[in-house]
């Protein structure tokens, strides 16, 4: 009784396979480079050894071939028949205003995904391709889709639209979506059962800085308020993408690169944030090495990215009315002390104090606020994958046969 997690990217895989009964990863794979000749599948049935597979993968359909080939494998599989999977779970980034919840996958339901695909066009068709091929493969395995913006479907109105002709929401359906909400819900919880208080009676703020990074205020145990928009290229600074700017930029950039509006967006998208400012790198270890070494460049990027985190944390703060948690989480907020205490540096009128050493430990899992900080301020390590098989048993139960509707 296993249950199997994939999240498909624009050309890769990656893939988990859990026993629900003790949570444990049995065996989890990365399928890469999808499309080009270095295509490869890394496949780790966990405690039995490794592989790595490199073959032509053309596209995600022949990924989840391979990746079923590699989980039944006679010798370094971990499965002796498919059927042992029972249930599946798919990462789909947008959900629009119809999925404020997971959901178990039906004609339905990927058709709404599809309708949605104007608001990802470079997730949702491959999210899709991932349940097809899973469709194909094992047909008898029920698949449920996990929302990267479900979490955010409970802002409120007045914070998720913007302040541009109604019609364009209405007809169109232009709002604030938000992003990365299955890690915001994961360390929001686990958060909160580290602290022995119901999430529910926090105010929280949950930053995930990943290669992507967003922030949210979390009030009643939901969200209130996220920083990426309608597309995640909104709200914090990220490795490459600009975040918040002045929206006439864009003709003002289209005109001097000779570009069109789609032109000026992936400038914003792929050359901006750490890397176009520091001209260094997108990747913020290699930003602190080139500060260390006195490139003045990629020290004012690593202000800016701290900067307008803090700038969110007084935003979100004033629209909670409070704050009584901060936590970081993602590849950033996991591994960078020096991020999180300039972040926080100045906080202190908020009721935010960093312990020195509690910030520096080795730890994964921390508080690195002081005793007497009025805010409590955590790392916490995200796990989406494991999110997900969680979503997937609490709808179609560990053995996959729990009927839709029943909780
Ligand atoms: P993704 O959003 O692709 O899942 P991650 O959550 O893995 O990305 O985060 C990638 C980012 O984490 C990169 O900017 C990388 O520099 C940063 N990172 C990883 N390890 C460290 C570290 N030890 N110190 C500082 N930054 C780190």
């Amino acid at each position: 009784m296993k249950t199997l997690t994939i999240n498909c990217g624009s050309s890769s895989l990656k893939y988990q396979l859990y026993d629900m009964e003790t949570e444990a990863v049995v065996a989890k794979g990365l399928v890469e480079r999808i499309g080009t000749d270095g295509a490869s599948l890394k496949h780790d049935s966990v405690g039995r050894g490794k592989i790595t597979i490199r073959s032509g993968i053309p596209n995600h359909s022949v990924a989840v071939q391979d990746m079923v080939q590699a989980l039944r494998d006679p010798e370094y599989g971990v499965v002796k028949s498919i059927d042992e999977i029972t249930a599946i779970g798919h990462r789909v980034v947008h959900g629009g205003e119809r999925f404020s919840d997971s959901v178990v996958i039906g004609p339905e339901v990927t058709a709404a995904i599809k309708e949605c695909i104007k608001f990802a066009p470079l997730h949702n068709p491959i999210n899709l391709m991932g349940i097809e091929a899973c469709t194909a493969m094992c047909p008898d395995v029920p698949q449920v889709a996990v929302f990267d913006t479900a979490f955010h479907q409970t802002m409120p109105k007045y914070v998720y639209l913007y302040a541009i002709p109604y019609d364009y929401y209405q007809l169109h359906g232009v709002r604030r979506y938000g992003f990365h909400g299955t890690s915001h819900q994961f360390v929001a919880n686990r958060a909160a059962k580290l602290l022995g208080k119901p999430l529910k009676d926090l105010k929280m703020i949950t930053a995930h800085l990943g290669n992507g990074c967003s922030i949210t205020a979390i009030q009643h145990g939901q969200s209130q308020e996220t920083s990426m928009g309608l597309t995640p290229l909104n709200g914090l600074m990220m490795g490459q993408r600009s975040g918040d700017i002045d929206p006439a930029l864009i003709p003002f950039m289209a005109e001097i690169e000779k570009t069109d509006a789609e032109g000026v967006v992936n400038v914003l998208n792929k050359k901006s944030g750490l890397l176009g400012v520091s001209g260094v790198s997108h990747d913020m270890r290699d930003i602190e090495k080139a500060m260390a070494e006195g490139n003045e460049r990629a020290a004012i990027a690593h202000k800016m990215f701290c900067h307008r985190i803090k700038k969110y944390v007084g935003t979100y703060a004033a629209g909670m009315g409070g704050l009584d948690v901060i936590v970081f989480t993602a590849g950033i907020g996991e591994n960078d002390p020096l991020v999180r205490a300039t972040a926080c540096e100045g906080l202190e009128y908020l009721g935010v104090e960093i312990d020195k050493a509690r910030n520096e430990s080795s730890e994964k899992e921390k508080v690195i606020s002081t005793d007497k900080s009025r805010v409590k301020v955590m790392v916490v390590p995200t796990n989406e994958e494991l999110m997900i098989a969680r979503e997937t048993v609490r709808l179609v139960g560990k053995d996959g046969k729990k009927k839709p509707g029943k909780k």
